[in-house]
């Protein structure tokens, strides 16, 4: 997939997909492996979701999160589409195997899926469970 890095000096995030192009803040960004993958996963979504309709979901799923919770950081971090990107961007070789409209997956689990019980594990093995 091609796209095009440009530096954008004023920015307010490190970085930031806008189809076809990836936008950071610092030049050295360019050569950060890990942004440049969430930022390459996004413009994946882009494209499947031919372009337009995805900012629009991103925007309603911002706008539905931030009523839901309240602060920024939880509606950004829970919206789907960075869902996917945070939890794959650090795996280089995600977009060669990424299955299509992958973020839908994320959206369609069950709530309770992504809970991590594993610190609890051994309170609920007292507990008998
Ligand atoms: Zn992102």
């Amino acid at each position: 997939m091609p796209y095009l890095i440009i530096y954008v000096p004023f920015m307010k995030v490190a970085g930031m997909a806008l189809f076809p192009f990836i936008l950071v803040n610092e030049r050295s960004y360019r050569y950060d492996k890990v942004l440049i993958n969430h930022e390459r996963i996004h413009l994946a979504q882009q494209i499947e979701t031919l372009v337009l309709p995805f900012y629009l979901l991103y925007f309603s799923n911002y706008l539905f999160n931030l009523l839901r919770y309240r602060q920024h950081h939880r509606a950004y971090r829970r919206l789907y589409f960075e869902k996917e990107a945070y939890q794959h961007e650090s795996d280089l070789q995600y977009l060669h195997k990424r299955p299509f409209w992958a973020f839908f997956k994320i959206c369609a689990q069950p709530k309770g899926r992504s809970l991590n019980f594993e610190p609890f594990q051994n309170s609920f093995q007292r507990l008998g469970f």
